[in-house]
């Protein structure tokens, strides 16, 4: 993408992991994972203006956080504390359109409480990871006057910490969730119902991503679909939730405005990034991308959806 000096900053707040992947491609173990990974990752195609804050333990490899320096991603706000680094075991379905949590071992994200550097507290766009929602709180105590707070959440704390989860939800413009974690959340089985549900919480806009079915936005001035691109070969769905949010925030920077055109934009960019998550296990989906692969994405999911209006 063009470098724009509208670009606005992005800071990203979210785990770095180690993930183990069990599946119809067996067992895949150790793998890079966390949802600040794939966020910063896919984001960085489009702005060069993202910075993580998040923990990793004395297990984590260098090589990744070079890997994210090269891409223009400001690592400063990861913190190596003692321990090890949090690691996530999930299994999927032979479908792989369901996974079950097999095992969350917190490691350094225990005692972590995130403290933010002061070039940080002025982030413009702030994307609230899956983490715990207590530390989505500190972070959001201690930006400043962002003018975006984007969230992400997930079923387990949905069930264990929705106190908190509801004071995150109160400063939250939007909040991005799959469609059983919407369900979990609304207690609704619809999605209409379940978003309008949401939206009374304090999020003026809720994404629901409903994986190979694409993506809704919905908001006060009704709901937009992202369509996802149906591909051939799909080997991993970690981090297609996270991609898409890299991607949509990341445009939003790189647009430097917030209007309904540009967040319509933004979905597809997301899409765009989510699709190319899925073809590969960990980050290697989004690994060494070209602006005109990404392109071309675009060009052909907006060729997909295409349809012109007719009188009848
Ligand atoms: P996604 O597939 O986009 O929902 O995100 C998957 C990523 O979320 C994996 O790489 C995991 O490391 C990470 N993850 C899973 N559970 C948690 C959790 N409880 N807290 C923080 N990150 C998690």
């Amino acid at each position: 993408m063009h470098q724009r000096s509208a670009h606005r900053s992005l800071l990203v707040v979210g785990s770095v992991a180690f993930d183990d992947i069990d599946g119809p491609f067996g067992l895949h173990k150790d793998l890079l994972g966390g949802s600040a990974s794939f966020i910063s990752r896919a984001a960085a195609y489009f702005t060069k203006n993202v910075s993580v804050v998040a923990v990793i333990g004395e297990d984590f490899p260098a090589k990744y956080l070079e890997e994210m320096s090269a891409q223009g991603i400001d690592v400063s706000g990861i913190e190596r504390a003692k321990g090890d680094t949090f690691h996530w075991v999930g299994k999927y379905a032979d479908d792989l359109a369901t996974r079950e949590t097999i095992d969350t071992r917190l490691g350094v994200f225990a005692d972590f409480q995130p403290k933010l550097h002061d070039s940080h507290k002025d982030a413009q766009l702030v994307l609230l990871g899956n983490i715990d929602p207590a530390l989505q709180l500190d972070v959001l105590k201690q930006v400043r006057a962002p003018a975006l707070v984007a969230t992400d959440t997930m079923n387990l704390w949905i069930n264990i910490k929705r106190a908190d989860l509801e004071k995150v939800l109160a400063k939250t413009h939007t909040l991005m969730l799959n469609d059983e974690e919407a369900r979990l959340l609304a207690g609704e089985h619809n999605l209409r119902k379940a978003a309008a549900h949401i939206l009374k919480l304090g999020p003026s806009s809720v994404i629901i991503k409903r994986g190979d079915a694409g993506a809704l936005l919905f908001h006060g001035g009704g709901v937009f679909a992202a369509p996802a691109m149906p591909l051939a070969d799909v080997q991993d769905p970690t981090g297609a939730g996270d991609s898409f949010a890299g991607g949509l925030m990341g445009y939003l920077a790189y647009a430097g405005d917030l209007s309904p055109t540009t967040i319509r934009t933004a979905m597809i960019m997301g899409s765009v990034m989510g699709s190319f998550a899925v073809e590969k296990f960990t980050v290697d989906g989004i690994r060494g991308l070209t602006t005109a692969r990404i392109q071309q994405r675009f060009d052909e999911l907006s060729e997909l959806a295409h349809f012109e209006r007719v009188r009848l």
